[in-house]
């Protein structure tokens, strides 16, 4: 069963929606900020998120940037009460793959929802690679060679950081903005102590601490 996320704050559009949803066989899960709406979008679990652009917090415009920024490829459709073209183009030219302008049918977003569900970006390999590890988003489990290894929320998403950008270094500040949702450091190790519960869990050896600067996930191994 395909799960949907919605990002919409006002609860009578909501509820409008999630009605409609569940009527035709899908399961949703509604956020009524964008922070949330981020942190959603970002697990792995849902195949489509629908966006409104008046969100409090980030707008659904910061949300879009922010998720394809960090390659999450979850189609996202815009929900605009504003009719004007300009947030259109901007939607889609940000990485929206539709957009809706509020008021409209249910038939027409439940048609747009059908249609980005059986595209070819929907059903992308759910499986992050790097070397003899791999990250199944679906499932959340990683593994080394054949062996299963169970991670914790924090720590799948700190490993599928690293294996989106492999080979890359990644400052402290970086991964605590991805991993915590924290745009300044909280003057906490909590990075270094998370690296360490991975290098226990995965090898040592995977992530290499470049000095002064953070992390690198190898994927030569
Ligand atoms: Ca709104």
């Amino acid at each position: 069963m395909n799960r949907i996320l919605l990002a919409e704050d006002e609860e009578r559009i909501a509820s409008f929606i999630v009605k409609g949803l569940r009527a035709n066989g899908f399961r949703s899960e509604t956020v009524d900020n964008g922070s949330d709406a981020v942190a959603f979008a970002r697990s792995g679990e849902f195949d489509l998120m629908i966006l409104d652009i008046g969100l409090p917090g980030l707008d659904g415009f910061s949300v879009l940037r922010r998720l394809r920024a960090e390659r999450v490829e979850i189609p996202i459709i815009i929900l605009t009460a504003r009719d004007a073209v300009e947030d259109t183009v901007a939607g889609l030219s940000g990485g929206a793959d539709d957009y809706m302008h509020k008021p409209f049918a249910f038939d027409e977003l439940l048609a747009r929802i059908r249609l980005r569900l059986t595209t070819p970006s929907a059903t992308e390999s759910t499986v992050l690679k790097a070397g003899d590890l791999s990250l199944d988003l679906r499932t959340r489990r990683a593994r080394v060679d054949e062996l299963d290894i169970e991670l914790t929320t924090r720590e799948f998403t700190l490993l599928e950081t690293f294996l989106r950008h492999p080979d890359e270094v990644l400052t402290r500040q970086q991964l605590l903005s991805r991993v915590w949702d924290f745009d300044f450091d909280p003057g906490s190790n909590v990075v270094d102590v998370y690296i360490r519960y991975l290098r226990s869990k995965l090898g040592a050896e995977r992530f290499e601490t470049v000095r002064g600067a953070g992390y690198r996930l190898r994927t030569n191994m």
